[in-house]
């Protein structure tokens, strides 16, 4: 038969997921000899049952009874014992802690006859004893009952007057147990229980279903915890914090999470119960005055917070009573911490000896990296916030308003900081988006334009802020609550949480930049940086993955090189049609013929070469990656309906078109499509206009030969058949040879048929990378300029996924397509080189997948570098540990 109820001396930490956190450290605790009430764990499985069928298990009852029994037997008294009881505390308990969202009830055993056995028990302390019990009342009324706190609160509030709680008598609070009483009669139309048995049976029922409240469900939604874990059950012999000024209880870190200091961090309340230290019913000491109240206590405490670092080899939290010079421990785990802690907390373990670096590096994520390398406001400023958008790329930004690219160019030109405020930006942006020290739109997700590439610039941003109107012809927007923000005005963006501030905010900048900037400096003098430095160092050693960048100019190449970089994964080439050279590629659309075309071409090679030389250079014989263009030829040419409008306005008389507006408008209309991502773009721009590819290609082999030492790699976008691959490689291949230049040619896996015909694909292509920002839209079939912005939102809310697809890859689907090809395509080819550019590469959860998976490299944004260099460390040392929660 299913064993259900574990003593607290059977369990041990490891049995988290039956005993959940706070069972298995109870009894880990417990074993280890440390003063703990003695109690016992219902598990999870009976909670899993409870919830699946409506009841709880069969056996379940007689087992608790059995267990109660000896914890009665172990404390001399029977529950609820009318002379002399034993009350106990019912605790929820999960696998991960979920700090608040679920139910305890104490002083379980308590009615109008045993509440007079309790005073006796404390030396006739009826103060303490009516305490308790309207404690039990309040705690079961709302728990249990669920009766709304507040009447509760309220009527201590107006009993207290301006009093403490602990300035009430022994009277009063027996008519505080009346009123309660009275308030659960009114509110849950029953009388509050008197029976013990009854109590515990229900409290206990009580906790199961907490593990579906709905605060509980939102909570593990945003937290990524599975929704069929359920919860344990402890039961737990009292110890009384209440029983005057003798006793106490506390909460305590073993040391600092904000910075990982070592020393005694916690808080100490008189004469109270737990539940009071975290209700902020009264103002707490801080636990060194417990050494002057009770130096014994204190004493003991801090011994046994050394032995509980020892133990875990962490920081600890923990939670503790004393009921009249006795110390107990109810609670310890894993504490929370802060990124910076993180840090500095994994190599200060090191050094004493408690772990290796190998673990130290597995102890720090990804995520927590992120957080310490952007500038951050000052957490202790004042600020006015007037909306919230989505937190697209993270840091702090404050500068002035303005609403066009080329008022963000001018300014910051004179030395201005600005943010740039657009509905939504698109490419011709770029320039603005540099200049500007931060990006706000009223638009879009976060994959969205502005997101995106400010991410890749590691530029802050905060993008679908809709509550905004923003209107860039007068050059204001409008905020709830009937803030107008106009050109000039100082605003700050907070791109980690998406708040947005009028006014200016205090920024502090971020020294592991610098350090990854290569000032030296910063190492000696900051120890957060120094230990940053050490883990860096370790995960390069271990990791198995390539880490390369996405970069399209020589600036972010030589800063994704200081970052780490081992080459570029993905030079995308189509920002060097934008700004002056628009009008080559209007000349190129608008070619007559073979002639006209030629020469538009002749026109961009020599560019394209001069642009091609400075990425090699940068990366200073460096592989680089070079996807030749990809997007469709429109988002080069002038707006149709502005062409439209000056077309017909010239019509009417009322303006002037050149003859090149009316040709450009033929054109923009012929090449105007209904679904532009599915389109002609990518190998089909190379197959249908010929010479385009060819240019490229010729201004790569020039390139090459004039920067010694370069290694470029041709790059196929949106190959579907191997075919396509097979026409252009052949052109491509020719002109290589022609020049002398020896460069790699692949292609990128971005469509599902590339994916699932990788074996004959890869006979053409000497590597694969995936675009898994393409590939996942296909697959899912969800627009990403789109979905979104109109409904991810409403999908998270649902559980359609736990994240978005395009912000962690998506093992189940395109995972298993990522995983197919690259097997086939290495079955087909041996060696086949493996890499992935999409965003996906910097996301932690994706980098793990990607070494699982074999990839060679991961390629993402230069910001990225770091982050992915310290997953692929993590991943190649927790082999089996895909959870990087
Ligand atoms: P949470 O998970 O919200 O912290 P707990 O189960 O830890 O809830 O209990 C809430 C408070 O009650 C804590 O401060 C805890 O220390 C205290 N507490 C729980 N059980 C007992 C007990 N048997 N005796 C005294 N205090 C207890
Ligand atoms: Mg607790
Ligand atoms: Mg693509």
């Amino acid at each position: 038969m299913a064993k259900y109820v574990y003593d607290f001396t059977e369990g041990n930490r490891n049995l988290k997921d039956l005993l959940g956190g706070k069972g298995a450290n109870l009894a880990e605790m417990t074993n280890l000899g440390l003063p703990v009430p003695p109690g016992f764990t219902i598990t999870t499985e009976a909670c899993r049952y409870y919830l699946a069928e409506g009841r709880v298990p069969d056996g379940l009852q007689e087992e608790v009874e059995r267990h109660l029994d000896e914890l009665e037997q172990a404390m001399g008294r029977k529950l609820g014992q009318t002379d002399d009881p034993l009350l106990v505390s019912v605790r929820s308990g999960a696998k991960f802690s979920m700090p608040g969202m679920m139910e305890t009830v104490l002083n379980i055993g308590l009615n109008d006859e045993s509440v007079h056995g309790l005073a006796k028990q404390a030396g006739g302390n009826e103060r303490f004893a009516w305490d308790s019990y309207r404690r039990l009342i309040q705690m079961f009324g709302k728990t249990v009952l669920g009766i709304d706190g507040a009447h509760f609160e309220g009527a201590l509030d107006r009993l207290k007057g301006d009093r403490e709680d602990t300035d009430l008598d022994a009277g009063e609070l027996q008519g505080l147990v009346e009123t309660f009483k009275g308030i659960v009669h009114e509110q849950a139309g029953r009388e509050f229980p008197a029976d013990p048995r009854e109590q515990m049976r229900l409290a206990v029922m009580a906790v199961f279903d907490s593990w579906n409240a709905p605060r509980a469900i939102l909570y593990r939604r945003q937290e990524r915890i599975p929704a069929d874990l359920g919860t344990a059950v402890n039961i737990v012999a009292m110890v009384f914090g209440n029983c005057g000024n003798d006793s106490g209880t506390g909460v305590a870190f073993t040391r600092d999470p904000g910075s990982g200091q070592q020393g005694v961090y916690g808080d100490y309340l008189q004469n109270a119960q737990g539940e009071d230290v975290v209700a902020g019913i009264r103002n707490t000491i801080p636990l060194q005055d417990l050494e002057r109240l009770d130096k014994r206590c204190y004493d003991e405490l801090l011994e046994i917070m050394a032995t509980l670092e020892n133990h875990y080899r962490d920081l600890c939290d923990i939670e503790f009573t004393i009921e009249r010079g006795k110390l107990w421990m109810l609670q310890t785990r894993v504490g929370k911490r802060t990124a910076a802690a993180a840090f500095c907390i994994a190599t200060q373990l090191v050094d004493q000896g408690l772990i290796s670096i190998d673990e130290a590096v597995t102890r720090v994520t990804g995520d927590q990296l992120a957080k310490l390398m952007f500038p951050r406001f000052d957490a202790d400023a004042a600020k006015s916030r007037i909306a919230k958008g989505m937190n697209a790329s993270p840091g702090a930004a404050v500068g002035k308003a303005v609403f066009s690219s080329e008022r963000a160019v001018e300014l910051a030109g004179q030395g201005e900081d600005v943010i740039l405020v657009r509905r939504e930006t698109n490419p011709d942006d770029l320039s603005g988006m540099i200049a500007a020290r931060g990006i706000l739109t009223s638009r879009g997700g976060k994959t969205s334009h502005a997101a995106v590439v400010a991410r890749g610039m590691g530029k802050t941003c905060v993008c679908g802020a809709e509550e905004l109107e923003v209107s860039i012809e007068e050059r204001r927007f409008a905020a709830p609550g009937g803030v107008t923000v106009s050109e000039g005005d100082v605003i700050s963006i907070d791109g980690t949480t998406g708040e947005v501030f009028v006014g200016e905010v205090p920024v502090v900048d971020s020294p592991v930049v610098e350090y990854f900037e290569g000032k030296e400096a910063v190492r000696e003098d900051d120890s957060l940086v120094r230990a940053v430095d050490r883990i860096m160092r370790h995960a390069d050693e271990k990791r198995r993955l390539g880490v390369r960048a996405n970069a399209d100019t020589p600036e972010d190449a030589a800063r994704a090189r200081r970052f780490g970089a081992q080459g570029i994964g993905l030079c995308r080439t189509e920002h060097m049609f934008l700004g002056e050279r628009r009008r080559l590629v209007e000349d190129l659309v608008l070619a007559s013929g073979e002639e006209e075309r030629q020469a538009a071409l002749d026109a961009l090679e020599p560019l394209q070469r001069a642009d091609f030389a400075g990425i090699f250079r940068a990366m200073d014989g460096l592989p680089v990656t070079i996807r030749l263009i990809d997007p469709p030829l429109h988002e080069f040419l002038p707006d149709l309906t502005d062409l439209s409008v000056r077309v017909a306005l010239a019509d009417a008389g009322a303006g002037e078109a050149s003859d090149k507006d009316r040709a450009l408008l033929t054109a923009v209309k012929r090449l105007h499509e209904q679904n532009p991502m599915l389109g002609l773009r990518g190998v089909r721009l190379g197959l249908v206009i010929p010479g385009l590819f060819a240019m490229q290609v010729r201004a790569i082999a020039q390139a090459a030969k004039e920067v010694p030492g370069a290694r470029p790699e041709i790059m196929i976008p949106l190959v579907a058949a191997v075919q396509e691959l097979e026409a252009v490689r052949e052109e491509a291949a020719g002109i290589l040879a022609e020049a002398g230049v020896d460069a790699l040619i692949g292609t990128m896996i971005e469509t599902p048929r590339a994916a699932l015909t990788a074996g004959q694909v890869a006979e053409a292509a000497q590597f694969f990378s995936f675009g898994t920002n393409d590939l996942t839209q296909m697959t899912w079939g969800f627009s990403r300029d789109d979905v979104e912005a109109a409904f991810f939102s409403r999908y998270l809310e649902l559980g359609m996924f736990g994240v978005s697809p395009f912000e962690t890859l998506d093992r189940d689907g395109v995972g298993r397509l990522v995983r197919l090809a690259a097997d086939e395509g290495r079955a087909a080819r041996p060696g086949l080189k493996l890499g992935i550019c999409g965003e996906h590469g910097g996301d932690p959860d994706s980098v793990h997948f990607c070494h699982e998976a074999g990839l060679d490299y991961v390629s993402c944004s230069p910001f990225r570098i770091p982050v992915a260099r310290l997953e692929a460390g993590r991943a190649a040392l927790s082999q089996n540990d895909s959870d990087t929660r």
